[in-house]
């Protein structure tokens, strides 16, 4: 029930996303947290803003595990949100592998056509569009005109079943579909589901590239928990949302984008051969513990250890009158300052490279400043705090080419200096 004190359409999430089931076990609560998007200008007086719960809960019934309260995607999702995709070398080598291997798999070339739901930039269809496959991107934000500018067709919009069913009518139904960290993002996933097989050709393949929850647990990545992403996939719940839709998981890929993701390909039942890394993924699970909960269960007691762990090594720094500066404003950072109550008095900035969207704004919730990367540089801060820690190694050897001659901070998954 949506009460009169939730902005737009923001609820608490009642029931299982996949499911129904209304029994959940509470993992962890991140606490109250701003959407990421929320950064005022610097400069500006502090006024009133919404946060919102952010807790991690997993199904009793079926095991998913996801977030329990879903923020209204026009809040999360502004049509001038300002993430774009094609930054990363990960990224980039990421989806050159998913274009080599549908060639290799299903033989993409010239009569293939790819349509990517979340296109973003246009990063992950480029390889596609290098193998010769037809392409087509579907994206609500201002990414998309990045897309059309370097010549990726693009449908500006929300990706539903109303925009599958025009997309299908007026392009013609895709032989590959691909979401890349997207489909642990939209509402309504059965919904989402029915558009992709509205717009997938009987014999099509739909493969989702999503965070995955094993790898999440393992390395203690509770930072990439925030409201925009609603669910955190495993193959075990996976495996039921696609059941419930007469779809199947055919192939799996552990794949290293964003600390540990994985690549799932499904298609309607029967209509592929079962590979066996399907079978290798499910045991691996089993064995993780995380079809029973095992896993989950010291989760906890780990994150709350670790957080305590950056405090205390901060707080030896910040003794020694040292000065830190945070490097990059992704939206796991957001998570991290609010769960570890990081302020502008513990580091100075959050520097951004030229040409962001963040820069000269505040970090979510804090009156911490996001300032040009050529501040690092000029004034040479003893530390440098990695808030995309999971590419950390690149990130370092980056800073350190480009001048920066201080030590880092990798806050997860134990606080470290090198
Ligand atoms: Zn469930």
């Amino acid at each position: 029930m949506t009460t009169p004190l939730d902005p737009l359409n923001s609820k608490a999430i009642s029931s299982c996303q996949i499911c129904g089931g209304r029994h959940f076990q509470p993992v962890l609560f991140i606490g109250y947290v701003p959407p990421v998007n929320t950064m005022p200008e610097i400069g500006t007086t502090p006024g009133a803003e919404m946060r919102f719960p952010l807790e991690m809960l997993r199904c009793s019934d079926c095991s998913l595990v996801q977030i329990g309260y879903d923020v209204d995607q026009r809040i999360l999702f502004p049509h001038e949100y300002p993430y774009l995709s094609g930054t990363t070398r990960i990224l980039r080598d990421n989806f050159r592998d998913l274009a080599e291997r549908c060639r290799d798999l299903f033989g993409a070339g010239p009569d293939t056509q790819v349509i990517d739901i979340g296109a973003n930039d246009g990063t992950l269809l480029k390889p596609f569009r290098d193998i010769g496959c037809k392409v087509l991107g579907i994206e609500p934000s201002q990414a998309a005109d990045v897309a059309t500018g370097q010549g990726i067709p693009m449908v500006k919009d929300y990706f539903s079943k109303a925009t599958a069913s025009r997309v299908a009518a007026e392009h013609g139904q895709a032989h590959i579909i691909t979401a890349a960290n997207v489909f642990a993002h939209m509402t309504d996933i059965h919904a989402i589901v029915e558009g992709i097989k509205a717009l997938l050709r009987p014999d099509g393949v739909f493969i989702s590239e999503n965070h995955y929850l094993l790898s999440l647990i393992e390395t203690l990545q509770y930072d990439t928990i925030y409201h925009e992403h609603l669910r955190y996939y495993a193959v075990g719940s996976l495996r039921r949302l696609f059941e419930m839709h007469d779809m199947e998981i055919f192939r799996l890929q552990r794949i290293p984008t964003h600390g540990g993701s994985i690549r799932v390909f499904a298609a309607r039942k029967g209509t592929q051969k079962i590979d066996a890394s399907y079978a290798e993924g499910v045991e691996a699970e089993r064995r993780f513990g995380l079809d029973d909960g095992r896993a989950l269960a010291d989760f906890r007691t780990r994150v709350l250890q670790s957080k305590l762990d950056l405090m205390k090594l901060l707080a030896d720094l910040k003794r020694q009158k040292s000065r830190i500066f945070g490097i990059g404003a992704p939206s796991r950072a957001s998570t991290l300052v609010t769960y570890t109550g990081l302020d502008d008095a513990t580091i100075d900035c959050v520097v951004e490279v030229k040409g962001s969207h963040k820069l000269d704004k505040y970090m979510p919730g804090t009156r911490i400043p996001v300032l040009d990367e050529e501040k690092l540089y000029r004034e040479q801060p003893e530390y440098a705090l990695l808030l995309s820690w999971h590419i950390a190694d690149e990130l370092a050897a980056n800073l350190r080419k480009r001048g920066y001659n201080g030590r880092f901070i990798a806050p997860l998954p134990e606080p470290r200096i090198f």
